[in-house]
């Protein structure tokens, strides 16, 4: 057996790395797993030494370390340290052609009868074509990328992006087992009541 080195780290996630190196294996986990069960950490080291050695992992070590990651005082403790650890660089509402909170206010009147929190709204850094959109809940933010912050936008792009979001606010991510679920059918059937729904879908298709 090679000599092997293993470290806790402050990662802001249940973030495990594990390499070779001159015949020494290192790993890295995260500090969030310190606490965990001796049963657990034997599960990550079999995943881990499966995944270094290109072997099948044992699904019950797979189970356990799943059921574990999602619990919920696990889940609850990584989003308070993501919260503490991670600085998210924030860009804000104002946008060179668009500001969001207006976008956000209007359709809050429109369809959710005014009813929505305001979360802290911001362009992306970049222009992402990856991430349109997205919703950080550790951060109480609802991202959106700056490729639409041009004048040949149409409005109602934006608003769909938002609108999504808005109802990922409306209904939270719920957990089914160990599967998130994340645009349950109640979720599905209110998005569909965008008017623009399909010329929103046809123009990021374009984009
Ligand atoms: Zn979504």
């Amino acid at each position: 057996m090679p000599p092997i080195h293993v470290r806790f780290r402050r990662f802001t996630s249940l973030n495990t790395t594990i390499r070779i190196r001159e015949g020494e294996i290192y790993a890295s986990l995260s500090d969030l797993l310190e606490g965990a069960p001796d049963s657990v950490l034997h599960a990550i080291a079999h995943i881990l030494l499966a995944k270094l050695y290109r072997k099948p992992i044992d699904p019950a070590h797979n189970l356990r370390y799943k059921r574990f990651a999602s619990s919920a005082p696990v889940t609850r403790q990584t989003e308070l340290i993501r919260h503490a650890r991670g600085s998210k660089r924030f860009f804000g509402p104002e946008g060179r052609y668009f500001n969001l909170d207006e976008v956000f206010d209007a359709l809050n009147t429109r369809f959710f009868g005014g009813l929505l929190g305001r979360p802290e709204l911001t362009w992306s850094e970049h222009h992402a074509k990856r991430s349109l959109g997205h919703y950080d809940a550790a951060h109480n933010t609802i991202v959106v990328s700056r490729v639409f912050d041009r004048p040949s936008s149409p409005r109602y792009a934006i608003e769909y992006l938002l609108y999504h979001e808005m109802l990922h606010l409306k209904h939270p991510v719920r957990a089914r087992g160990l599967r998130r679920c994340v645009h349950p059918p109640e979720f599905k059937a209110e998005e569909s009541r965008f008017p623009q729904l399909a010329e929103a879908l046809a123009f990021i298709k374009r984009l």
